[in-house]
């Protein structure tokens, strides 16, 4: 298939129903054998008026689409527009706001919305394997009043888990690899040291700073403690990548987003990490863009799941 390279490549290809439906059935049937995702069962037959298929199998809802059992389904939003909106996001190097959705595909801005939190979903990576030789392990906050203070000050302000406009967050980042970024409930000890364990492995070198909590992670790692009281950075001591992050983050947190509410924020950390992990994908755009499209697949989102309860919630 020719596939496109570049946004204006995929606007012009998508927009052809054939290449759409040739484009879902490589990426949801890589054998290009076509099964009910109701039941498994290869017994069917497309309906190419309705551009569904049937299944013969013996269970409700025998019909099905390219967009049923993925994070499309139940949208009356055509693929052209789908896999622009998939394409735009993962192109964006700052991410890209619902208003810019809104207004370059033409819908309106609580879909946008909509599809944006479900492309989100897409790109969570599945699983992650441990980091391993040179990780960095820090935290942060999000949001309130402290989102733009230096580090430093903010840490001379703020104790304990800070004040409930701001959100916890914690990044594990092996260096030259991946970084791992969560919404923590708490800076404490045992909570702390459990996500490390789940995302390191045993005997790699940990850098973190002086936080109490990361006290004892010697037992198990290579633990080096970085002092900030230190003018310079002491050789390979130090979690400069992890901070370099954190302010990318809240850049684009402020600079795309302007306004997250916290339920929604770990939402956004799976998009940057996204980002941040695929920077290196040798095919680019396109290649970021397959990955995304791969994780479409048993994915999905409902707007009551997604907002807790209906109506609008813009962003
Ligand atoms: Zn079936």
């Amino acid at each position: 298939m020719n596939e496109p390279k570049t946004l204006q490549d995929a606007i012009v290809f998508y927009n052809d129903y054939a290449n759409c439906h040739a484009f879902m059935i490589s990426v949801r049937w890589p054998d290009g054998k076509v099964t009910c995702p109701r039941c498994g069962s290869g017994h069917v037959a497309y309906l190419e008026k309705a551009r569904v298929w049937k299944c013969y199998g013996k269970h409700a809802q025998a019909k099905f689409s390219l967009k049923t059992g993925t994070i499309f389904e139940d949208s009356p939003l055509g693929l052209n527009k789908w896999l622009t909106a998939v394409w735009l996001i993962t192109s964006a190097k700052n991410g890209i706001s619902s208003y810019e959705i809104h207004r370059s595909l033409g819908v309106s801005h609580k879909t946008a919305w909509f599809m944006l939190q479900r492309i989100r979903l897409a790109m969570q990576e599945g699983t992650f394997a441990k980091a391993k030789g040179q990780v960095e392990v820090d935290e942060t906050f999000i949001g309130g009043k402290a989102r733009n203070m230096h580090k430093h000050i903010r840490e001379q302000k703020i104790t304990g888990t800070g004040g409930t406009d701001k959100t916890a967050v914690i990044g594990v980042l092996e260096r030259g690899g991946k970084i791992w970024v969560s919404v923590i409930d708490s800076r404490k000890k045992k909570p702390l040291q459990k996500h490390v364990q789940n995302h390191v492995e045993p005997g790699a070198e940990v850098f973190t700073d002086a936080l109490k909590s990361y006290e004892g992670l010697d037992g198990e790692y290579l633990h080096q403690v970085v002092d900030h009281a230190e003018e310079y950075v002491k050789g390979q001591v130090h979690t400069n990548g992890l901070e370099n992050y954190w302010s990318l983050l809240k850049r684009t947190l402020k600079g795309t987003y302007t306004f997250v509410r916290p339920f929604h924020l770990f939402r956004y950390l799976d998009e940057q990490a996204f980002r941040f992990n695929e920077r290196k994908d040798e095919d680019g755009d396109s290649g970021r863009f397959l990955h995304v499209m791969q994780n479409t697949n048993g994915r999905r989102l409902t707007y009551k799941k997604l907002t807790g309860k209906a109506g609008v919630a813009a962003e």
